[in-house]
Order: C-alpha cells, then structure tokens, then sequence
C-alpha cells in the first residue's frame, strides 16, 4: 500500500530543493504536487519499505498495511527518536499498540 500523506502537516519539506521522502525513496515514487505537498506517484510501484515514512520530520506519511500483514484501514506510524524508533500501530477498530526498538543510527 502506498504511503498517505497528510497535507495538513506536510510543509513540502521547507521549499528545500529536493524534499527528504523524495531523497529516500528507493524508486523515485515521491514527489511534490502543484499544491507543495508530497504524494506518490505512482502508489502501484511502492513496495512499502517506508523509508519516505520513517524520514518525514514532520510526522506527515503514514503507512497503510498491506492487507498481508493487516486489514485495510490498519496503519503504522512512526515516531524517530534520537536512538530509538517507536512505531505506532493502529488496527481497524481504532485499537493502539506501540513497538520501539533501538536503532543501529549512533
Ligand atoms: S518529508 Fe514530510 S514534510 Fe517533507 S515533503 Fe515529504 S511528506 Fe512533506
Ligand atoms: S514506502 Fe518506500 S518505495 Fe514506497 S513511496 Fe515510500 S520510500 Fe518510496
């Protein structure tokens, strides 16, 4: 499933050159609309590694599970820490669970 952007907290990464999700996305997927909002272009091309999710400092990308892992309307948000990353997982009835681990960044 490809990543949603919510537009009202994505800020088009400050009119940087070239937004951080657009930077990191392994197949070139992410982009800024006439709007100066991201959004995927191409949702079919997304493999949901969600590296565009995890570098958004913004908190503006969610991922939608695939509907291998979860029910469609399931998501996971996550929330970088200095050496920490916590994923929020949020089930189809509204249900939140929170997964942290460290990361391997010093
Ligand atoms: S990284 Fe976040 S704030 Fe920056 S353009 Fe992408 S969605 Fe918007
Ligand atoms: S989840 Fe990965 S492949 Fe999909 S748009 Fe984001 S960075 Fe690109």
């Amino acid at each position: 499933m490809a990543p949603k952007v919510d537009f009202t907290k994505c800020d088009g990464c400050k009119a940087q050159d070239e937004p951080l999700c657009e930077q990191v996305c392994p197949g070139n997927l992410m982009t800024l609309g006439e709007n100066s909002k991201a959004y995927c272009r191409e949702t079919s091309d997304c493999w949901d590694c969600m590296s565009c999710t995890k570098v958004c400092p913004v908190g503006a990308i969610e991922t939608r599970m695939p509907y291998q892992l979860g029910y469609h309307g399931a998501k996971l948000i996550p929330l970088m820490g200095t050496n920490t990353i916590t994923w929020t997982c949020i089930d189809i009835n509204g249900n939140v669970e929170r997964f942290r681990f460290k990361t391997r960044i010093d």
